[in-house]
C-alpha cells in the first residue's frame, strides 16, 4: 500500500470540539493504516481569533485520545515548522513566484470600494465576483495591500472527492481570492495549499464545508503547476435534533471536558469513528488498532452524523463494564469515588471500594456518575448505619410480625455464614426467600441495610458493608419493628 500522508490542521482558537477530533481521528486512521505519516499543523494566520495556550490544549487533546503525530509543533521536522506563523517566508516566496508568473496582483481597492461593488451586485441580483473588477494594469506589490490570486482560467470545474464522488461547480465558484492579507499573513486558502504541497500531503481530510471553495483551490493548484492531493470531505456532525451543524453555541463541549467527566479515550475514539463512518457490519466495539485496521474510505457516509451523548455513554459503558480488567476498573473509578466520599464528609477507604467493584461494575456508565451518586448520598450506607423507618421495613405483601420472623431467621442464618461473599450469601438465603416470598424476605433485608428505597441487591450490599454491620443493622431493624 502506498504510504498516505495526512494532516490535521486546527486553528488555535482555544476550543476543541468533537467535530475537530473526528477529523483528526479520520486523518490519523488513514495515515496509520498505510504506515504513512500524520502531521499536526497549526493554522494560526488569523491573529484576531487566536487564543493563548491553544497549541498546548490541542496537543493535550490529541494525546489524550492517543492520536500521536509524526511531525508537529513540538517535534523537529523536515518542513522547518508546523506552525504557519513561523512559515511566513515560505508563503512570501510562493507569492513572489505567482506574481512573477502573472498569477497574483495587489488589490487596489479600499474596503469601502469593495463593499460598494458587493452591494451593487446584490442590487442586480448577481453573484459578487472580484474578478469582474480586476484592474487591467497591476501595480507593484508593496506588501501592504492584500495580494490577490489572478485566476488563470475561468471555467466550469470538475473534480473527484473520495467521499462525494465526482463533483463540479460553475464559473461563479472561481474568483480572485486573497493570498496574502494586508497584515502580511497568508489566508487559509493560500497557506494550506502551499503547506500541503511542501509537506507532501496525499489526502486532505477535512469537513465538507470546504467543498464550495474547492474550485478556487483547484485553480490555484493549476497555477502552481501541481496536481491536488486527494480530497476526503467528511460529513457534518449534526445536533441531536438534526436541524443544524453542531457548534459551540449549541453546547458542544470541549473534548477535555469529557476527560474530566471520566470518559475513556478508547470509548471516545470508538464513538467518534462512528460519526459519519460505518464498518459495514453490526459490530460496534473496536479498539483503536482495530479501527485503524478496519477503517476504509468507502465506509465514510455523505449524510450528516449525529452527535448523540447517549451513544457516547453507551460506548463508555461497554468499555467500563466489559473491556476494562478488574484492576483497570478499580483505578478508573477510584478518583471519582474518592472525590465524592470526601465531598460527602466520609473517610476514603480503598478496601471498601475494592468490595464495591462488582456492584459498581454493573451500574457505572461513566465515572462522573459515581461522584454524583456518592455526593447525593446513594452510598451513605457503606459508611454509616442507615436511618430507617419501622413501617417502611414491611413489604406490601407482608406484615410486621412476619417481617420480624424473616429478619430473625436471616440474622441467625447470617451469624454462621462463611465465606462472606454476595454469591455465598445468596446461596444461603435464596431457598428461604423463595419459599416465604422474595419481597417479604429480601425487601426488609435490603432496606434495613441501606435505608434506601432503591439500592443494589441485599447480598451485594451485605458483602460490601461486612458481617458485623449487616448483623447489627438487621438486629436494629428487628428492635424497631418490635417497638411499633
Ligand atoms: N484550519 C482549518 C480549520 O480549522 C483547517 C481546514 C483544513 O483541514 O484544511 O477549519
Amino acid at each position: 500500500m502506498t504510504k498516505i500522508i495526512t494532516r490535521f490542521a486546527p486553528s488555535p482558537t482555544g476550543f476543541m470540539h468533537i467535530g475537530s477530533l473526528r477529523t483528526a481521528l479520520f486523518a490519523w486512521m488513514l495515515a496509520r493504516k498505510s504506515e504513512g505519516t500524520f502531521i499536526l499543523r497549526i493554522e494560526d494566520t488569523d491573529k484576531e481569533r487566536e487564543v493563548d495556550g491553544s497549541i498546548a490544549h490541542i496537543m493535550e487533546s490529541l494525546r489524550w485520545l492517543g492520536l500521536e503525530w509524526d511531525y508537529g509543533p513540538d517535534k523537529t521536522n523536515p518542513f522547518g515548522s508546523c506552525i504557519q506563523s513561523e512559515r511566513l517566508e515560505t508563503y512570501m516566496s510562493a507569492a513572489r513566484d505567482l506574481i512573477a508568473k502573472g498569477y497574483a496582483y495587489p488589490d487596489p481597492f479600499s474596503a469601502e470600494e469593495i463593499d460598494a461593488y458587493r452591494r451593487a451586485a446584490q442590487a442586480d441580483k448577481k453573484v459578487f465576483l472580484f474578478r469582474d473588477h480586476r484592474p487591467t494594469q497591476f501595480e507593484v506589490w508593496d506588501g501592504k495591500r492584500p495580494l490577490r490570486f489572478k485566476v488563470p482560467e475561468v471555467k466550469r470545474m470538475q473534480w473527484h472527492d473520495e467521499v462525494r464522488g465526482d463533483l463540479s461547480a460553475g464559473e461563479e465558484a472561481v474568483d480572485d481570492f486573497i493570498l496574502i492579507k494586508s497584515d502580511g499573513y497568508p489566508t487559509y486558502n493560500f497557506a494550506h495549499i502551499i503547506d500541503d504541497m511542501h509537506m507532501g500531503v496525499t489526502h486532505i481530510v477535512r469537513g465538507d464545508e470546504f467543498i464550495s471553495s474547492t474550485p478556487k483551490f483547484i485553480s490555484l493548484y493549476s497555477a502552481l503547476g501541481i496536481s491536488p492531493p486527494k480530497f476526503v470531505s467528511l460529513p457534518p456532525i449534526l445536533r441531536e435534533d438534526k436541524t443544524k451543524k453542531l457548534g459551540k453555541r449549541d453546547g458542544a463541549k470541549d473534548i477535555l471536558e469529557y476527560r474530566a467527566d471520566g470518559y475513556l479515550p478508547e470509548a471516545m475514539l470508538n464513538f467518534l469513528a462512528f460519526i459519519g463512518w460505518h464498518p459495514g457490519s453490526d459490530r460496534e466495539i473496536f479498539r483503536p488498532q482495530e479501527l485503524v485496521d478496519i477503517f476504509d474510505l468507502s465506509g465514510i457516509q455523505t449524510h450528516g452524523g449525529i452527535a448523540n451523548e447517549e451513544k457516547l455513554l453507551w460506548f463508555n459503558r461497554e468499555y467500563v463494564q466489559k473491556i476494562l480488567t478488574e484492576d483497570e476498573f478499580f483505578h478508573y473509578i477510584e478518583p471519582a469515588f474518592r472525590g465524592g466520599v470526601k465531598a460527602r464528609g466520609f473517610e476514603y477507604n480503598a478496601e471498601v471500594l475494592r468490595r464495591m467493584v462488582p456492584l459498581l461494575r454493573t451500574t457505572i456508565g461513566v465515572s462522573k456518575e459515581l461522584t454524583t451518586s456518592v455526593v447525593e448520598g446513594e452510598y451513605d450506607y457503606v459508611f454509616v448505619d442507615s436511618t430507617i423507618e419501622g413501617n417502611a421495613l414491611v413489604d406490601k405483601k407482608s406484615t410486621a410480625q412476619e417481617t420480624v420472623t424473616h429478619l430473625e431467621y436471616l440474622h441467625s442464618a447470617l451469624t454462621n455464614a462463611a465465606p462472606w461473599t454476595a454469591l455465598s450469601l445468596k446461596e444461603l438465603l435464596w431457598e428461604y426467600a423463595t419459599a416465604n416470598g422474595r419481597g417479604a424476605v429480601l425487601w426488609p433485608m435490603r432496606y434495613s441495610l441501606t435505608g434506601r428505597e432503591k439500592s443494589a441487591d441485599p447480598f451485594a450490599v451485605a458483602e460490601i458493608i461486612g458481617k458485623e454491620s449487616t448483623l447489627h443493622r438487621i438486629a436494629s431493624a428487628i428492635n424497631l419493628l418490635k417497638g411499633l
